[in-house]
């Protein structure tokens, strides 16, 4: 039996980073940006006012107060979106939009809120032009201003080759005038159930049957790890079916089965293994999910990369958090896929008789500056809905027989913050 960390470098070892492709900028949200960005202009590109008010020379608002206020002439207005013609003369005020470029000459921008225009008129729509304006409060050189390069220069490195692209990265790709950005391309993950018993959503359940819930779990984790599932839907038990159905998915990055790897049915898959691909391993040495088989086949472009997770909804689930969500981070070209994790106080007595490692489905909270785990409940490896409660998968490692209340384990954060209702 392996551990998890010996079965998690050998997946790791079968599966490589895509390639990069050419995206149109929103598409790329959440890939790994395949060449570093560099700037090719400033941004801002001019020193521009921060405010609405009036753009002056600082020195000739020197000593202004609301009782002994500065006079000054205004020469024009300015909008965000156009130039100031000519340069600011001594003594004299541009009226001013925020985002407009500074007018020549200008080295601060008086707000409205210290002028005798205190709340400002809609620009523009005042059919007189303001003559002159009060200032209250002088203003120092700089004040008010954003200068041209403040946010990026030009010739910076903006964004690293290797970031995940978040909101702020598309964000400052847009303001850099990028509208396509090279990324490494999301894996394609075909997704196959096998088990005689499973039927497909939409059509009623016989005797002994059950809906194929492994089919949607795993290519909803699929998607929330960034990959793009491709669904091949359900293979009976038996060796042509499968084997049939497999092919079907020889075209994707990476195949993930469920079932038919435990004792009972397991030849099916290693069969079908043995004669079309390669078979690794077999077991883990953990819970649940202790039966995992792992292959390649042979595609249409390479070894397919195979990991059988055992049937049970939540081994599934569990498998393909510890072994195939790495696998898909890898390939996208990112690198943190570690969990985070926290020292957490067990409510829950958990027995670990056969010495594997148990990923125990847990709720952690935090009570004055310490974190707890108590179980969702009953551990069951069919008892899907613990995975909606769960938050965390509390730790029990090999060699520890037993955990009691109070006992301190590691948990692995499956989710942060409370973004769920
Ligand atoms: P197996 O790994 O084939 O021994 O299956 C273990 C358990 O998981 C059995 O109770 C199966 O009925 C169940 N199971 C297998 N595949 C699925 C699936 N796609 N959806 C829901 N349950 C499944
Ligand atoms: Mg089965």
């Amino acid at each position: 039996m392996l551990s998890v960390e010996e079965a998690l470098d050998k997946i790791l070892g079968y599966v490589h980073v895509l390639e990069t492709e050419e995206k149109p900028l929103l598409d790329a949200l959440g890939q790994v940006l395949a060449q570093d960005v560099t700037a090719e202009f400033a941004i801002p590109p001019l020193d521009n006012t921060a405010m609405d008010g009036y753009a002056v020379r600082a020195v000739d608002t020197e000593g202004a107060t609301l009782q002994n206020p500065k006079r000054l002439p205004v020469a024009g207005e300015l909008a965000a979106g156009a130039v100031y013609e000519g340069e600011l003369q001594p003594g004299t005020a541009v009226r001013i939009m925020t985002g407009a470029p500074m007018p020549g000459g200008a080295d601060a921008v008086v707000p409205f809120e210290d002028t005798d225009e205190p709340s400002g008129r809609e620009f523009g729509t005042f059919a007189k032009p303001v003559e002159s304006v009060a200032v209250y409060r002088s203003v120092k050189k700089g004040d008010n201003v954003r200068y041209a390069g403040e946010d990026i220069a030009a010739g910076a490195r903006v964004i690293p080759k290797g970031t995940l692209l978040r909101a702020s990265h598309v964000g400052a790709l847009a303001a850099m005038g990028s509208a396509t950005v090279r990324v490494i391309r999301r894996p394609v993950v075909a997704v196959l159930s096998t088990g005689d018993e499973l039927v497909p959503l939409g059509q009623p359940l016989g005797p002994g049957q059950i809906h194929d819930s492994n089919t949607y779990s795993v290519s909803a984790l699929v998607k929330e790890s960034g990959g793009i599932p491709k669904v091949l839907g359900i293979a009976a038990d038996n060796v042509d079916a499968l084997t049939a159905k497999v092919r079907g998915g020889l075209d994707a990055d990476m195949l993930l089965t469920s079932a038919g790897v435990s004792r009972g049915d397991y030849d099916v898959v290693k069969d079908v293994l043995a004669r079309e691909g390669e078979i690794a391993f077999w077991t883990v040495r953990m819970k649940p999910g202790k039966p995992l088989a792992f292959g390649t086949f042979a595609g249409d472009a390479g070894r397919v990369p195979h990991i059988g997770f055992p049937g049970n909804p939540v081994s599934s689930m569990i498998s393909f958090e510890l072994f195939a969500r790495p696998a898909i981070f890898k390939m996208m070209g990112k690198t943190g896929w570690q969990r985070p994790t926290l020292r957490v106080v067990v409510e829950d007595r958990i027995a670990n008789r056969d010495r594997r490692r148990i990923f125990a489905r847990a709720v952690v909270s935090e009570r004055d500056g310490r974190y707890y785990a108590s179980l969702t409940g009953p551990q069951g490896s069919g008892v899907l809905t613990s995975m909606m409660i769960a938050n965390a998968l509390a730790i029990v490692p090999e060699d520890v027989p037993e955990v009691r209340p109070g006992d301190e384990l590691t948990a692995m954060m499956l989710r942060w913050s409370r973004e769920d209702g």
